[in-house]
Order: C-alpha cells, then sequence, then structure tokens
C-alpha cells in the first residue's frame, strides 16, 4: 500500500483492526482486496536494484491447480489479482488465460499488471484487453536509451517503447479507454531526472496516467540490524502474496519466503488471512517490532510515513527482547 492510500483508511471504516495491545493499531481489512500470485519465477531484466536473479524456487512454473485454487478460494470477494511477483509477468505465456479465467463469473475480480513491456506482443496485447484485463502498468525508467538502458538491464529499449506505445494505441482506437486503466510509471533517480518533464510530456497524452515514483530499497539489501525501522508497515494491511510452491507471504519483497504464513495447497486463502501466523507478524508490526521478525529486520521502508494518528491510546506496551 502506498502511503497516499494509507492516509484515506480509518480506523472505523468497517475494516476490523486487531487487537493486539500494541502500540500502534493499524486498519487491517477482513480479508484480502489484492492478490499477487508468482505464476513464473523468471524476468526477462536484469535490473540491479532488484533481487530477482537470486530465486531458485520450485517449481518455476506455478501449477493450474495452484493458481486456480487460490482465484477459486477467493470469487466474489472483489480481489484485485496481480498475477505476478518479483517476476515479470509476460514471461508465463498463460497470462490470456489466466486472465479469462479469473474474470469469467466473477464482476467483483478485477486483474492488474505491471510490465516493463519488452514481452508484449500485438497478439498479446489484442488477448489481454479481450478477456478483460483492467490496469496496465507500464514500468519505462526513463524516456532515452542513454537513462533507459543502464537501468533494465537485458531488456531492449526499442522492443520496449514500440510495444508500449501500440498497446496504447490498441487500447485507445479500440474504445478500451473507459473500461481499463493504464499507467506509465519511472522511478525517479539522479540520472534520468532531467528527462522527468519531458517524460510527462511524452507519455501523458497516450495513457491515463503518468507516475514519477520514489525508488523503493528491498528488504535485506544491505541494511544493518541496526538500520532497522521500529514502526509499523502499510504493507500488510490488505494485500497477500503466493509463491510458485503455494506457499503465502506477508510482504511481496519476501524473495527468499522469510515470512511464510500458509500454504494454499493444505488452506484455505481466508484461512490464511485470518491464520495465527500472520496474526503474530502483524501484532508484532503493530508494536512497531520489525526487529523480532526475520523478514523486517532489515526493513527500512515507510521511515519517513507519520504513524501518529494509528497510535493507540495511553501508554506502550513494551516487549522483552
Ligand atoms: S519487510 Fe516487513 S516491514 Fe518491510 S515492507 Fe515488508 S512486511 Fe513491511
Amino acid at each position: 500500500m502506498r502511503p497516499e492510500q494509507a492516509n484515506q483508511m480509518k480506523q472505523d471504516s468497517g475494516e476490523a483492526p486487531l487487537a493486539s495491545g500494541a502500540r500502534w493499531k493499524m486498519p487491517l481489512a477482513k480479508q484480502p482486496h489484492f492478490i499477487q500470485l508468482e505464476t513464473v519465477t523468471k524476468c526477462n531484466a536484469r535490473c540491479e536494484f532488484c533481487p530477482q536473479h537470486e530465486i531458485v524456487r520450485d517449481p518455476a512454473k506455478m501449477p493450474e491447480a495452484t493458481w486456480k485454487k487460490i482465484v477459486d478460494d477467493t470469487r466474489g470477494m472483489g480481489i484485485t489479482y496481480r498475477p505476478f511477483l518479483t517476476n515479470e509477468p509476460f514471461v508465463d505465456n498463460r497470462m490470456p488465460q489466466i486472465v479469462r479465467y479469473i474474470k469469467e463469473g466473477d464482476s467483483t475480480a478485477r486483474v492488474e499488471f505491471n510490465t516493463n513491456g519488452e514481452l508484449l506482443t500485438e497478439k498479446l496485447a489484442i488477448d489481454l484487453l479481450e478477456a478483460g484485463v483492467d490496469i496496465m502498468r507500464f514500468s519505462i525508467d526513463g524516456l532515452s536509451r542513454q537513462t533507459y538502458e543502464p537501468s533494465r538491464r537485458g531488456v531492449d529499449y526499442d522492443k520496449v517503447m514500440k510495444r508500449t506505445q501500440h498497446f496504447l494505441r490498441l487500447w485507445d482506437e479500440g474504445g478500451f479507454r473507459d473500461r481499463v486503466f493504464t499507467e506509465v510509471r519511472m522511478i525517479d533517480v539522479p540520472e534520468n531526472h532531467h528527462e522527468v518533464d519531458a517524460y510527462r510530456d511524452f507519455w501523458g497524452p497516450k495513457c491515463s496516467e503518468v507516475l514519477i515514483t520514489e525508488l523503493y530499497q528491498w528488504p535485506w539489501t544491505g541494511q544493518k540490524r541496526e538500520d532497522v525501522v521500529m514502526k509499523p508497515c502499510l504493507k500488510v494491511l490488505d494485500e497477500l502474496f503466493f509463491y510458485s510452491n503455494g506457499n503465502a507471504t506477508i510482504c511481496c519483497w519476501d524473495v527468499h519466503e522469510r515470512a511464510v504464513i500458509g500454504n494454499v495447497l493444505v488452506q484455505s486463502v481466508p484461512d490464511i488471512w485470518a491464520s495465527h501466523a500472520a496474526n503474530c507478524l502483524r501484532n508484532l508490526l503493530d508494536d512497531g517490532r520489525r526487529d523480532l521478525i526475520h523478514l523486517c529486520s532489515r526493513c527500512n521502508a515507510y521511515a519517513g510515513y507519520d504513524f501518529s494518528r494509528f497510535e493507540v491510546e495511553g501508554p506502550a506496551t513494551s516487549i522483552e527482547t
């Protein structure tokens, strides 16, 4: 969840906060609103900032029975499904089939992609639009070849520019503007900062929205024990993440399965969401004790976010270490 989304959340919005006795009381949703599925473990890019290349999970491709179980468990719940995790979604050639399965018979379901655009051929673009995709986000970190190529290693700049624009033309001319949200986004870093205005001018008329965003740091990518931020977390409030092997984790940055809370092959998705394992981790986070969770003990996310409106009145609960 982005900070601006968290700012809209209220304690009394009908969601179900945890009774934890912790220092903060974060507005936990009664069920996940967003589910990510690692349908394949591979990516066509080798970006320096991303630990995706470290993944050696088995199976490399999520079996059909697994992704169908996740979808079947959550039909009618108003879920936005993101059929990717740390991988590039269109490495998986089953995507149109997966989108159709999610959308068929569930008018509450939405499907969202975040792609680097390189593998999005014309046929795939048409198949996805016809299958009912709802949100397409293109990550293109730079306008010129000179700024783009050093950031997205292994990805062909010409293909990305050509295929992204072609998708957006099909979207525009095919009458999908009202049905499908499209976004082109760039991480703002010193190397491409001088292109921000030109980037907005170039992509703005072609898509629904342009997003210029900040670079984030994955946990366990150089942070030391003393760098941990002793604050709650916005990521665990309404999202759930599944690996190719059916394991579920609390965080999309959990590349190495450090915070597994269940497995969909032996539990239902709602049971995993409400599980003791999940609640234990959330309670610790609500007390700002990231240091007691292996995954979170090297995470500095949301360091600058003001959590004061979620503070519980009265003295903070202390936990012996
Ligand atoms: S690693 Fe932990 S603290 Fe950091 S974003 Fe993920 S769940 Fe939140």
